[in-house]
């Protein structure tokens, strides 16, 4: 089969890769709908995050059911399914708690590398959530976009607590950033601040629910989001970003008793003790327990009450990855989609 494989930072290729095969007999495999380019994928192809050797690549995906192993009972070939970037046995003390991507016996699915034209899903019964039936092309991409970034902007919202009554504030504009602002409205929050300074981007926040933009980054981000509440700092900030500015921008931006949700890969983070003492803000975030979103979010994409599927603003077949990747490292798309 074809997928996608990084060989060195800027250099992705689409190759014949071996097909994937039922190895643990609670194993799935799929035949990929849809499949995408993550901004978590930057971090290697900009040499940020060590390369060892040739390596497959992608971590979301939603397609049919081609084949399960003989420990398989609720997945069925046939059905629609999507997926978390960890494979969760959905049973044990974590996943029962909500933490599925913490699950006791968790699987990376990055090292199956989902961008290509099939995948090897571990943990199926537990990991994988069916559609009630086989979607209309249309709804493909935002079915996608619960795999990862719509999953974890709303974990981002709900670590952050937003709800009513709260002002919340988005620190990244990426994928992940605006659909915490989506997750925001959906959790009914009063007022949503988006930070970006991307017109197109803008936009997008303008049309999932954000109320204002700030266009400020670090220190003067955070003088902007103090104007716009009383001088108290927002109830709720999502961190989309991950790096030591965004970081601290999204600390500074909320007031004592508030809640920070971070959940851009911290790299190179260092939080200041003394100043985290003092400043009275809860901490929450990680990498997203998606499967605990994932029936609520399907339900919400079924019945198109929500469009997550707007942040692929570029399609490609999967055999020009290459291009997506370039695309998004210039920042030219917000998210790709690709089709194998
Ligand atoms: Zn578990």
């Amino acid at each position: 089969m074809r997928g996608a494989v990084m060989h060195a930072p800027g250099d992705v290729r689409v190759e014949e890769r071996g097909e994937p095969r039922i190895v643990e007999p609670t194993d799935a495999i799929l035949r990929m709908s849809a499949t995408c380019i993550c901004g978590s994928d930057l971090w290697p192809y900009r040499g940020v995050d060590a390369l060892d050797g040739p390596t497959p690549m992608g971590h979301e995906y939603a397609g049919i059911v081609e084949e399960v192993g003989s420990e398989v009972s609720t997945i069925k070939p046939g059905q629609f399914v999507i997926g978390s970037f960890f494979a969760s046995d959905n049973t044990c003390e974590i996943c029962r708690a909500g933490y599925q991507s913490s699950c006791v016996h968790r699987v990376g699915i990055g090292t199956e590398g989902s961008q290509a034209e099939r995948l090897r899903v571990p943990l199926a019964d537990g990991t994988l959530v069916a559609t009630p039936g086989v979607p209309a092309d249309d709804l493909v991409p935002s079915l996608l976009a619960a795999s990862d970034v719509l999953g974890t902007g709303w974990f981002g919202a709900v670590a952050a607590e937003a709800g009513p009554g709260k002002t919340v504030a988005v620190v990244g504009d990426g994928a992940v950033g605006l659909h915490g602002v989506l997750a925001a409205k959906q959790l009914g929050a009063e007022r949503i601040i988006a930070m970006s300074r991307h017109a197109s981007r803008q936009q997008l926040a303008r049309e999932y629910g954000a109320t204002d933009i700030v266009e400020e980054r670090g220190d003067d981000g955070v003088a902007a989001i103090k104007e716009l509440t009383n001088g108290l700092g927002a109830h709720s900030v999502i961190e989309a970003v991950g790096t030591q500015e965004s970081m601290m921008q999204a600390i500074r931006a909320t007031r004592p008793g508030g809640h920070v949700g971070f959940v851009g890969v911290a790299h190179g983070v260092e939080l200041p003790g003394e100043e985290l003492f003092f400043s009275h803000v809860h901490l929450h975030g990680g990498p997203a327990p998606v499967r605990r979103f994932l029936p609520e979010l399907i339900d919400l994409i079924w019945d198109r009450r929500i469009d997550p599927g707007k942040v692929f603003d570029l399609h490609l077949p999967l055999e020009q990855a290459a291009a997506g990747y370039q695309a998004m490292d210039e920042r030219e798309a917000i998210k790709v989609l690709l089709h194998p």
